[in-house]
């Protein structure tokens, strides 16, 4: 039989709950950046009068419901 000691268990028991409580953070933080991207993916901003607007058509983009501008995609900026 193998002998462990209570210091052993005790560390044992003290970072399976830390890796299970980190699990849970990174799990719950991915499924919310994935929300959060999902929710901005249809939104559109004129680069002409900063209205937002939201579209549902991926492939083409819908001209600004206030000032008619026809916007472009761009990539944004990393910094
Ligand atoms: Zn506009």
């Amino acid at each position: 039989m193998i002998s462990v000691g209570l210091e052993t268990i005790a560390f044992l028991y003290v970072a399976g709950t830390l890796l299970v409580i980190a699990g849970v953070w990174l799990i719950h933080a991915w499924l919310r950046s994935r929300a959060f991207k999902n929710l901005r993916r249809n939104r559109i901003q004129c680069a002409l009068c900063g209205t937002e607007y939201e579209s549902e058509d991926a492939t083409e983009l819908p001209a600004c419901p206030v000032c008619a501008h026809q916007n472009e995609r761009v990539t944004p900026p990393l910094f």
